[in-house]
């Protein structure tokens, strides 16, 4: 049977519009291989011509009361939810995750839209009557004007809506680029805004790669950048982006330990740990990538339980059921991730499992991996100080709490990381000890629910804010403070002194 391959559009002024360059990229159906749509690069001049609808449409928007707006975002909050089985289709399509994960993203998603039905609470001002003599003070929050958000491929749903739900409902034009490799849902989510009756040029998507990005981190409209991807990229959008004037919140890639310590349930542990090590094929930036056990002994025992239980995953198609997790979003990836594995081992780490090259291969085109387990990787060794987004894991022994603590705090990288432990002591040295921004005790993967704040350290972030929670209300706005004095019958004496109380 011969595969469609759609040609998809931008989504500009409240409609889909086709590109004007004949720049496309290959949308894949990661699972079979097969190339499913084109997808158009958009260059400087439409993304430029995107900004000035946008600039117009954020004008609409924020004259609207915040009544009128956030029944616009329940209503297309209701919309997503009455039609997560067709986003939930797309999802898997283009990112081969399993239904039961791109479920799991797509209410995680609902959360971040949730969130921000509370602006009008996070848009309450401060009033203080009588700070001098019978001045009023007070402070508003407006909406910064033209936003961007920049979203990577392996939530093609949940990231993009936790950078822009609350963005828009403060009262922000957002235009999003989404990834190259996933543009089916962000696409399918711009119908849904306009259905809610969001105005023409309030949501816009913006598809391509380089050149899109760099028209929005340039132009002088845009004032605020939102962006989330590898910490390469990451840096890259912060320097250029607060070299124009931007406010950035750049969020980058993450080397995420799980502790193991001698006390703790290791069955429990070791179940803890497949999943939010090897789930989505470990294309997550809170994924688990290095198991840290404590003590010869703990490491020995929690080796041969995992071993035992990662021979037992299944990869596979969406399309299938009882299947573990899906193959990785390219081919390209695939290669890099068994480089990754290869060198590893030159570089004197221990085989437990292999998975550069599954059964499935066998018969399928996907870019499919099985679960690899590398042990006794060292510190010095590329594969502990790099991200490797794919389904290669590896266990780092280490002796002492303290030696857990002092090497994961001197990685580049500090997004997640979690300890596994049934004292309380030793959970309370770690939290206030480790230098990471997102942590667990005895949770896997300790993302943090919609109503607080998301965000890693060190190289893992680049930029004041963060996703989810109460802050990013405050990065999508900017404060405006009032002195205000009303004078009585009598005419005021001139003054030249500095005003105090
Ligand atoms: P990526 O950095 O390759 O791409 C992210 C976005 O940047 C895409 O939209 C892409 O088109 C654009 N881009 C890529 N190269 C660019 C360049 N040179 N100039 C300008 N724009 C460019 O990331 P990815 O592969 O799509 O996503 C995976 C990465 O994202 C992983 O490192 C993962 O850890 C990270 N991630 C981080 C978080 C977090 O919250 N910290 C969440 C999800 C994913």
């Amino acid at each position: 049977m011969t595969n469609e391959v759609k040609t998809l559009t931008h989504f500009i002024g409240g409609q889909s519009v086709e590109g004007k360059t004949n720049e496309f990229g290959d949308v894949y159906n990661p699972s079979t291989g097969e190339v499913i749509a084109k997808v158009p690069f958009a260059s400087a001049d439409e993304v430029k011509e995107a900004i000035a609808l946008a600039k117009e449409g954020q004008k609409k928007w924020a004259a609207m009361s915040l009544g009128k707006r956030m029944e616009v975002v329940l209503k297309f909050r209701n919309l997503l939810a009455e039609r997560q089985e067709e986003l939930l289709d797309l999802v898997s399509l283009e990112s081969g995750k399993t239904r039961e994960d791109a479920l799991g993203e797509i209410t995680r998603g609902l959360e971040s839209v949730d969130l921000s039905l509370n602006a009008p609470h996070l848009l309450k001002g401060e009033y203080s009557v009588n700070v001098g003599g019978n001045i009023n003070a007070f402070s508003t929050k407006s909406p910064l004007g033209v936003v961007a958000a920049i979203a990577p491929f392996n939530f093609p749903v949940m990231v993009p809506l936790a950078m822009t739900a609350m963005a828009v409902a403060v009262g922000n034009a957002v235009i999003l680029k989404p990834s190259e490799k996933v543009p089916h849902s962000a696409l399918f989510m711009s119908q849904l805004w306009a259905e809610a009756g969001l105005p023409a040029g309030a949501w816009t998507i913006v598809n391509g790669a380089k050149d899109a990005v760099n028209e929005l981190l340039e132009n002088p409209e845009v004032q605020a950048i939102s962006f989330v991807g590898s910490t390469r990229v990451a840096e890259y959008v912060y320097q250029t982006g607060t070299k124009h004037g931007k406010r950035v919140a750049a969020f980058g890639g993450g080397k995420n330990h799980m502790i193991i310590m001698p006390d703790a349930d290791l069955e429990q542990a070791a179940s803890a740990f497949l999943g939010a090590a090897y789930g989505a094929a470990s294309q997550r930036c809170m994924a688990i990538s290095a198991a840290m056990p404590v003590g010869q002994e703990t490491a020995d025992r929690f080796v041969a339980i995992i071993k035992e239980k990662i021979e037992k995953l299944k990869v596979g198609p969406y399309t299938e059921k009882d299947v573990d997790f899906g193959p990785v979003i390219s081919k390209e990836s695939k290669e890099h991730i068994v480089n990754e594995i290869n060198l590893g081992l030159e570089e004197g780490a221990e085989l437990v499992v292999d998975g550069r090259n599954p059964a499935i291969c066998e018969s399928s085109e996907g870019y499919y991996l099985g679960p690899t387990l590398l042990d006794n990787v060292t510190p010095d060794m590329k594969i502990y100080k790099e991200e490797v987004f794919g389904p290669a894991r590896i266990v780092v022994r280490v002796n002492e709490l303290e030696d857990a603590i002092k090497l994961i705090n001197s990685h580049e990288l500090g997004n997640g990381v979690t300890i596994f432990t049934n004292s309380g002591a030793a959970s309370r040295k770690f939290v206030n000890e480790i230098e990471v921004g997102m942590v667990g005790v005895n949770v896997p993967i300790p993302i943090p629910v919609g109503y607080y704040n998301f965000g890693g350290w060190k190289r893992s972030k680049f930029g004041e804010g963060h996703m989810f929670g109460p802050d990013t209300a405050r990065f999508f706005t900017k404060t405006k403070t009032v002195s205000e004095r009303w004078p009585e019958d009598q005419i005021e004496q001139v003054t030249f002194s500095f005003p105090s109380n």
